[in-house]
């Protein structure tokens, strides 16, 4: 995070595990000693299904341009998760879906140009396609339906790590497969 200004003061802030619990770090001006943590933000998905297929982006922007997404993201002040997941999904491929079943959250790590790595809070829920299909806008570049068997070959080319996990889960959930 070299670089980022002290919001107070200015001067380019410094973070440390020390003195922190486990895992957290502490954000700190060494100057006005103006601190604060890396707070989590919270993102929220939807793993879409189609006939044993499921929707992936390819990531138009950075972080991670050109690596393979879920459809999801940020989001906003006083959002429910499951609207800020459905709103991220239209933005993103254009489509609504129905019913969707809540798969949780999983821990994850965002790395914010300027700022530095941010951990992340993702809320995941799965649903069957419907109709209509997407279209990649916002920030995907593409958007494509992959056979769930293809998923360990593309493995490699996921941008999150927490995309794997999420992705079996998601088929154990519809499908009922391991
Ligand atoms: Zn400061």
């Amino acid at each position: 995070m070299s670089g980022f200004p002290c919001p107070h003061c200015g001067r380019a802030l410094t973070r440390s595990r020390r003195g922190a619990p486990a895992g957290v770090v502490k954000i700190r001006c060494p100057r006005c000693r103006y601190l604060m943590f890396d707070y989590p933000r919270a993102c929220a998905g939807v793993v879409v299904v189609k006939d044993g297929a499921v929707l992936l982006l390819r990531r138009g922007h950075p972080p991670r341009r050109g690596w393979l997404d879920l459809p999801g993201g940020f989001m906003e002040a006083g959002e429910d998760i499951e609207s800020a997941a459905r709103r991220e999904l239209h933005e993103e491929t254009g489509l609504a879906v129905g019913r969707v079943r809540p798969m949780g959250m999983v821990w994850d790590r965002y790395h914010l140009r300027g700022f530095g790595v941010l951990p992340t809070m993702n809320f995941y829920f799965v649903a069957r396609w419907r109709k209509g299909e997407p279209r990649a806008a916002d920030d995907a570049a593409a958007a494509e339906w992959v056979p769930f068997s293809r998923l360990p070959a593309l493995r490699p080319r996921f941008a999150w790590a927490h995309m794997d996990g999420v992705l079996r889960r998601a088929r154990r959930v519809l499908l009922g497969r391991p």
